[in-house]
């Protein structure tokens, strides 16, 4: 059977949601093609369940890709304030849950009951469990799904990332961006634990959740948030934040008691420096487990004062090379994807390829941790809605 629309949006997505529904509005008549037996799966398990929809604070800086100027034009075009908006006119209730992450009071089945509400009212025709296997181009783009042919003059790629291949996850966009001689840059799982070799795993691990404040860093980026030691390694938000810049081999850098000076009372005293004044010293600012540990492997032989500096230092400059990261089973994100080279800033649409446009995570666009990839989805999205 053979369908025609003004545009098709692939994936049922936060992006292609957003997208179907600015076209919608603007009178195109559009379908959106998701494989699931459902639209939005992604969304249901995000934030913990309650989908951290946006950011306050969402700024540029926020954001990895290999050109850090792209993202600017779509955020300034569709805020947080405009998805804010959106959630207050359906009447969700939401709340700030720390640095400007909003997140639904309730559940982020409410934000999917808003987008199917929202694309109902647009007239956006949702197809699900119709899996979009292969693309030609005519004088029209032709999606085949096996039994059905779409025919559009527009077609949105918002099929998403490689992370959680057990949702549903596809390389679907980055081959059909191949498939019509478009760059994509390489892949790699972002916001994700990292893994430690045999050593550190043999020394940490069966203290799998504890967890401290630290800066963790590595180049010029840092983030200060918990982290959380794991069975395999390390996670927490200050290391799936950080794991987006970490690059293979490389060491990160873990600031232990931020700003503060663990060792100054017991480099002050002459008398009592023995291995329990260091413990409570280390115990006061953190976990106890965690501080026997550390100082069982880092305790200089001699407590004087140059030896109490350099273990003051290594305490605020713990240098560990984790093995790897847990991969795309565990990784919030993809970063990589569609090279933003190839790719109009203002609309998505493809430079070389007329009609073709790619929006959300398939996109080298990576938001940090608290709400920016779906700000980032919205905004894409959007763009793209009104350019169809
Ligand atoms: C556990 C978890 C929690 C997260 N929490 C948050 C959070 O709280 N805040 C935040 O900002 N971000 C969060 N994220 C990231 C966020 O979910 C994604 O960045 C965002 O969903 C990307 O939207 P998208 O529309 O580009 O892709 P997706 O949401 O992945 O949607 C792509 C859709 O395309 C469909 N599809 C794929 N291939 C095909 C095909 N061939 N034919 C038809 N359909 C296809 C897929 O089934 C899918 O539904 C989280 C991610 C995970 C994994």
């Amino acid at each position: 059977m053979t369908h025609s629309y003004d545009a098709i949006v692939l994936g049922g997505g936060a992006a292609g949601l957003m997208c179907a529904i600015t076209a919608g509005q603007r009178g195109r008549r559009v379908a959106v093609l998701e494989r699931a037996d459902r639209i939005g799966k992604k969304i249901l398990i995000s934030g913990g369940g309650r989908c951290n929809f946006t950011n306050l604070h969402c700024r540029p800086e926020n954001f990895l890709s290999s050109n850090p100027h792209f993202c600017k034009s779509a955020l300034a075009r569709y805020t947080p304030q405009d998805f804010i908006a959106l959630v207050e006119k359906h009447q969700i209730p939401f709340h700030e849950k720390t640095l400007g992450q909003l997140f639904c009071d309730h559940s982020a089945q409410d934000i999917i009951a808003m987008l199917e509400e929202e694309c109902r009212a647009a007239g956006v025709e949702i197809c699900t469990s119709t899996h979009a296997r292969e693309v030609r181009r005519s004088d029209q783009f032709v999606v085949s799904t096996g039994n059905h042919e779409y025919h559009a003059p527009a077609l949105v790629v918002a099929t998403g990332g490689l992370s959680i291949p057990k949702m549903g996850a596809t390389a679907f966009g980055y081959e059909l961006a191949r498939q019509f001689g478009l760059k994509i840059r390489d892949c790699r799982p972002a916001l994700v634990p990292l893994t430690f070799g045999a050593d550190d795993r043999k020394h940490y691990c069966d203290l799998a959740g504890v967890s401290a404040e630290v800066i963790a860093s590595t180049g010029r980026q840092y983030f200060r948030e918990k982290m959380l030691i794991t069975h395999r390694g390390l996670s927490g938000p200050a290391i799936l934040q950080i794991s987006s810049y970490w690059k293979q081999g490389e060491p990160l850098s873990l600031d232990l008691a931020p700003e503060r000076d663990i060792t100054k009372q017991l480099r002050l005293e002459s008398g009592g420096r023995d291995l329990g004044a260091a413990r409570t010293a280390f115990r006061a600012l953190l976990p106890d487990r965690f501080a026997d540990r550390w100082l069982e492997l880092h305790t200089p032989q001699h407590l004087t004062n140059p030896a109490l500096e350099d273990l003051e230092r290594t305490a605020h400059h713990w240098k560990i090379t984790p093995s790897g990261t847990e991969g795309y089973d565990k990784a919030e994100v993809t970063a990589g994807g569609v090279d933003t080279d190839e790719l109009s800033a203002k609309t998505m649409e493809s430079r070389k390829v007329p009609g073709l446009y790619f929006i959300g995570e398939v996109v080298d666009v990576t938001g940090q941790l608290g709400g920016f990839n779906f700000q980032w989805a919205w905004a894409s999205g959007f763009c793209a809605g009104q350019a169809i």
